[in-house]
């Protein structure tokens, strides 16, 4: 299979279906049916067009060959007869090697290669009708089995196509040998023109199911590559995603921070992590139920995530009822800003609250940390605490409020980004 692999791709379920019936299935005809059969058609129409292109340099030199010897034998008052029909074998061998040269008629390729066998094949019979010498008469006989070996088991069409050229040929070459005046041995032909179309017919079907079959197997094998990669993906997707909110989990965080520090360190530009945590979560479990509960952390979950829209940017479920949200290249005041917008886009959401709290909404407040890596000084970790600290300072602050992790901050940065050192923590 040559070409197999280039022509296979994803299979919808209906193909996927197809393919496993064919496989369980045993018969003998030589037909998928439907939109498998015409993908068999194309995979091996393109791979014997390719393979042509050397057989029929090999067919040439085979009919020259056999042309060479039966010309030696032939005496001279048939030559001229006998060259003016098998000559054209060779310029059928000759064109039909050229047009397989030229892919704009890959498509016609049984087409063509179907009516140069019918035209080889009628010639070769209609030739042994005009030759009055005996030995040069065996000859040609001969040349007949050459024909139908090489239109059976060389050229490359199809079982079918190979079977109306042979069968249809011998019958116009009959034809053309009695209207030329010619005596047909009906003994002989039968045991070379009869018995070489049998023997290539086996050997051809055999070859075309054996094709089929691994064709088949081609395919279920990219089937199973296929689904083995979906898998792969999709297991790769549920390892970093959470589960209840379908935002990145911590596994994921941890991933991408790692990636960013190292460029934010190489390019020094800041990274600003946001840790965010729901008010009072306990007491709307409590009262709600768990059910509840989680339909609320999906709700707060989406919201955080509108926040993180940038690529790089990321919102990820940190804890139980913690998220976190990291932006890369964001100074200070940047991301100040976006604790605002984040307190503010929850009041305006107005997520009902259970009752008995002095707020009616759900509320969230939030530790902000910014840190200029330093490969050398400063790990991602840090700065996670770093803003956990904050949050914490926030939650003393009557939450629904934000604080920036300003102890940790070094004075002197440039840009009013503000570097981070473990030993100021
Ligand atoms: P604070 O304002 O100080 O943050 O108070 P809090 O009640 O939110 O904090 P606390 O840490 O006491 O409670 C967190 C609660 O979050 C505990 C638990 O009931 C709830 N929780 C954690 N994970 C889940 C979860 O996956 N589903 C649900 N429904 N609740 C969760
Ligand atoms: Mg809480
Ligand atoms: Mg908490």
């Amino acid at each position: 299979m040559q070409n197999g692999a280039e022509n296979l791709r994803a299979f919808s379920q209906g193909e996927q279906d197809d393919i496993a019936a064919y496989a369980h299935r045993s018969g003998w005809r030589l037909d998928f049916g439907g939109k498998l059969e015409l993908d068999y058609d194309s995979d091996h129409r393109a791979r014997a067009v390719k393979a042509f292109r050397f057989s029929s340099v090999f067919i040439l030199l085979i009919y020259l060959l056999l042309s060479s010897g039966i010309y030696l034998f032939m005496p001279e008052q048939d030559v001229v007869r006998w060259l003016s029909l098998y000559g054209w074998v060779g310029v059928i061998v000759i064109l039909a090697g050229l047009m397989s040269r030229i892919s704009l008629l890959d498509n016609w390729f049984a087409a063509y290669a179907g009516v140069g066998c019918f035209g080889s094949v009628a010639l070769s019979v209609a030739v042994t009708g005009v030759v009055r010498d005996p030995v040069a008469g065996q000859l040609t006989q001969a040349a007949i089995m050459y024909a139908m070996v090489i239109i059976y088991g060389v050229v490359g069409l199809r079982f079918k196509h190979a079977l109306y050229a042979g069968w249809l040929g011998g019958l116009a070459g009959t034809v053309l040998a009695l209207v030329l005046g010619g005596a047909v041995d009906w003994g002989l032909l039968h045991r070379t023109y009869t018995g070489s179309s049998l023997l290539g017919m086996y050997l051809a079907y055999y070859a075309e199911r054996r094709d089929r079959e691994m064709y088949i197997q081609a395919r279920l094998l990219q089937l199973a590559n296929d689904h083995t990669a979906e898998y792969a993906g999709q297991l790769d997707r549920l390892a970093r995603q959470d589960s209840l909110t379908g935002i990145a989990n911590r596994r994921h965080f941890d991933e991408e921070m790692q990636k960013e520090w190292r460029r934010a360190a190489r390019q020094q530009t800041p990274i600003a992590v946001l840790m965010i945590d729901i008010d009072h979560f306990k007491h709307y479990n409590d009262t709600l139920g768990h059910v509840a509960g989680d339909h609320c952390l999906r709700q707060v979950a989406s919201l955080i995530a509108s926040h993180a829209r940038r690529p790089g940017e990321l919102a990820v479920r940190y804890g139980g009822e913690e998220f976190l949200l990291m932006f890369p290249e964001t100074g200070k005041e940047a991301a100040m800003q976006v604790a605002e917008r984040l307190l503010q886009s929850f009041r305006d959401a107005r997520l009902p609250q259970a009752p008995g709290l002095a707020r009616s909404c759900v509320s969230i407040s939030i530790g902000v940390a910014v840190a200029m890596p330093d490969t050398s000084m400063v790990a991602p970790g840090e700065l996670v605490c770093a803003a956990d600290d904050a949050l914490y300072e926030a939650k003393h602050a009557g939450r629904d409020a934000w604080r920036y992790a300003a102890g940790i901050s070094l004075p002197g940065d440039r840009d009013g980004m503000h570097s981070f050192k473990p030993e100021s923590v």
